[in-house]
């Protein structure tokens, strides 16, 4: 064929096409009838198109001529697999005259690949988003002529446009192999109650995700580049110092690699390339990031390929950097979105929350993760346990999080029944009783300043628990400073001057890692430097938080919990730190709490079995339901896998809970119960029945558990008791409850 030819084909092959694009039509088909013409065009016997799919960040082979799949079924690669991914995460063109020398090769087998032997790969592009990857492949190995990856790249910009127009969506892969979603509706654990709606940001891979609006003006993306370096230095410096003042030496220099990668060498001088190549700013950075966390990630050296984090860590502060230092590119970004991801952590609740998310959609199944709590704490309406395939970015989301229902692009009868609901949840709840009726003392955990006034507005005695790490997370430089904190916990002090506020030193670790205070990355992190453990390896960052809880302990009644602590010598460590705290204090004339009662939490089986020696050393003791069923059972309460086996009203967590109450009482202390466990009604009885003096539940429960309890008496109670201990499983005692309390019965 002569040049001319080559070229009046290749442009027809450009027109059909844009029609394609243009005219729409059922999309699959016109996929597919994509696919065909570039292979004809190009004569190559492969032509495949990869499309990412948003929710589960893989690349989903979406049409092909020469591979066999079932469209139903589709093959599937990780985002950074083979040299599909290899083309996506560069965001240019790869080609391979032999594929399978190549150390990112990896093939299909399903689908008969292995027999091609070149490789050409073209990203798909639409905006700042790679959406997939066009491909075409030889039999016989040759390399690939400038004007074939030309005319691939140019249709594969009609692909994106076509995906676009058919769908009015980027990505959109789902709606690509099945069709778009309208009006359905899917149903996961009902987690956070509550009505959300907005448009769905999906989260999907290592990186968060933003709305950048690309200026289209080189300069304006070098510009912006060289302000978000400038502040993303000045930031880490200022972390780093503040590291060095209130933690040491050691753990400001773990932050050195950090500075070193924003200050100088190959990943900044690779995006600033990128950037004077015509590429906007934040693709540069993300795309920068990747490649750079990707070959950490190869390195053979299990140290250095750890330092793919500290990478990780850098990107994902340029691009927050970036995307909130200029105005114009922030603009766009959405903060009326439902966050969807198939695990939300509690950093993620914490800044979504600041930016005005309206609720989310998680794909595990953890309705009792920290992460959750905390979105019940801010009345953020969540589902857990989803199908998150159904999803796609920009879909309209109602999240019901009392039912545990997601609309998926509600029809408008839905959204308005919705609409009105959401309207009419103000609260007028009113006590069906005064709280010195209730058979037990009734208080409120708290999380967030937030939460407070929940707890005021709906008539907690006082704070049963406040958990003071979230403000530690939240807090965006990291470490809360002295003053800061006495500031927040006098707030709670002030709103309850009749009873103490309860301030459990932090409960960090485990599930919530604070990666500047832990010294390692360890393999079972519930099981290791955690919650008290942590803070006794952190002596000064202790030492603030205690100094800051007995000043306030001088402005009012406070009290102060070390949460998981299993030895008795722990407990006098944590003892002598207090008693050191008070005699600093003293000496420096600075007024402070002398009387602060302590207290243990139990969330230690081992605690539980033998807690008299601590529980003689304490003022109070406050059972961790959430944790000691975790620790019992041997059940990570995060865990999807094991979700089954994470039972709170197992007997032998009552029988715990039943020698906690035992050991303290013979004491004379008092104990209370801050878990979930509380918040349920239908465990009410038992846990009256075991004798508890408090419970301590979400702000947002109160009323649930206010009404429960107004039905209940110790004494109609009691008699249960025997037969609740004496219960095979858990099944057994929700059933003997269900029997004696029916009224409860709907809640379990
Ligand atoms: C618990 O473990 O029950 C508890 C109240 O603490 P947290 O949920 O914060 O771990
Ligand atoms: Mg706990």
């Amino acid at each position: 064929m002569s040049k001319r030819e080559d070229l009046l084909n290749a442009l027809a092959t450009l027109e059909r096409v844009g029609r394609l694009a243009a005219t729409g039509g059922e999309p699959r088909a016109a996929l597919r009838e994509i696919v065909a013409m570039v292979a004809e065009q190009m004569a190559t016997p492969l032509c495949s198109l990869y499309l990412l799919e948003p929710a589960s960040g893989s690349l989903v082979l979406a049409a092909s001529t020469g591979l066999h799949f079932d469209p139903e079924h589709p093959p599937r690669l990780a985002a950074h697999e083979g040299l599909v991914g290899l083309t996506v995460e560069q965001g240019a063109p790869v080609a391979v005259r032999e594929a399978s020398r190549h150390p990112r090769f990896k093939y299909l087998p399903e689908t008969g690949e292995e027999r091609f032997a070149s490789f050409l790969g073209v990203p798909v592009v639409r905006g700042t988003d790679t959406v997939g990857c066009l491909v075409v492949q030889t039999e016989a190995p040759r390399d690939f002529q400038e004007a074939e990856t030309h005319l691939l790249q140019t249709v594969a910009h009609q692909v994106a446009g076509l995906v676009y127009t058919l769908f009015h969506a980027v990505p959109a892969v789902d709606a690509v192999l099945r069709g778009r979603v309208e009006g359905q509706r899917i149903v996961g654990t009902a987690a956070a109650t509550g009505v959300a709606i907005g448009p769905a940001a999906v989260e999907a891979g290592l990186l968060p995700l933003h709305a950048y609006q690309e200026s289209g003006v080189p300069e304006v993306e070098e510009t912006r580049l060289d302000v978000a370096l400038i502040n993303a230095r000045n930031e880490l410096d200022r972390v780093a110092e503040q590291l060095r003042e209130e933690v040491g030496e050691e753990e400001a220099a773990l932050l050195d690699m950090q500075r070193l990668m924003i200050s100088e060498g190959s990943f900044v001088s690779t995006i600033e390339a990128r950037v004077a190549a015509g590429q906007n700013a934040y693709r540069a950075i993300r795309e920068t990031t990747l490649r750079h966390y990707h070959a950490f990630e190869k390195l053979a050296d299990p140290y250095i390929r750890q330092r793919g984090a500290d990478v990780l860590e850098v990107g994902t502060r340029l691009l927050d950097t970036l995307c909130k230092g200029d105005p114009v590119a922030a603009a766009v970004a959405r903060d009326d979105s439902v966050r969807v991801a198939a695990q939300i952590r509690v950093t993620d609740v914490l800044s979504a929350s600041e930016q005005g998310v309206r609720g989310f959609v998680q794909g595990v199944n953890t309705p009792d993760s920290h992460a959750v709590l905390l979105a019940r704490a801010l009345n953020l309406p969540m589902v857990t346990g989803v199908n998150l395939t159904t999803i796609t970015e920009g879909d309209r989301l109602i999240v019901d999080g009392t039912t545990g229902t997601v609309h998926i692009n509600p029809t408008p009868d839905v959204e308005e029944i919705y609409q009105h609901d959401a309207s009419a949840v103000v609260d007028g709840w009113r006590p069906p009783c005064a709280a010195s009726e209730l058979p037990v003392r009734l208080l409120a955990n708290v999380s967030v300043q937030r939460d407070l006034d929940t707890a005021v507005t709906h008539g907690a005695l006082g704070i049963g628990l406040y958990r003071t790490e979230y403000a530690f997370l939240l807090g965006r430089d990291g470490l809360g400073r002295e003053e800061e904190q006495y500031r927040i916990y006098t707030d709670a002090v002030r709103r309850f001057p009749d009873h103490p506020t309860t301030l459990r030193t932090l409960d960090l670790g485990g599930d919530k890692p604070f990666l500047r205070l832990l010294p390692v990355e360890e393999a079972n992190p519930l099981l290791g430097l955690r919650a008290v453990r942590l803070s006794l390896h952190r002596p000064r960052v202790l030492r603030t938080q205690l100094r800051a809880m007995l000043r306030a302990a001088a402005v009012g009644p406070v009290r102060i919990l070390f949460p998981m602590v299993t030895t008795v010598e722990e407990l006098d460590q944590l003892r002598a730190e207090v008693a050191g705290c008070q005699v600093a204090l003293a000496s420096e004339g600075v007024a402070y709490g002398t009387a602060v009662p302590v207290g243990v939490m139990v969330e230690v089986p081992a605690v539980a079995r033998a807690g008299a020696a601590l529980f003689a050393k304490v003022d109070f003791v406050a059972i961790g339901s959430n944790d000691l069923v975790q620790y019992t059972l041997a059940v990570d309460r995060q865990s999807t896998t094991v979700a089954a086996l994470y039972q709170p009203l197992h007997p032998a967590v009552l029988h715990l809970i039943r020698d906690t109450v035992e050991a303290a009482h013979a004491l004379g202390k008092p104990v209370s119960l801050c878990g979930e466990l509380a918040a349920t009604p239908l465990a009410l009885p038992a846990l009256l029945a075991l004798g508890l003096d408090e419970l301590s539940v979400a702000p947002t429960a109160i009323p649930a558990i206010w009404e429960g309890l107004a039905k209940l008496s110790r004494a109609a109670c009691a008699p249960l008791l025997d037969d609740l201990l004496g219960a095979p499983t858990e099944a057994a005692v929700v059933d003997l409850l269900r029997r004696a309390f029916p009224a409860l019965a709907g809640d379990h």
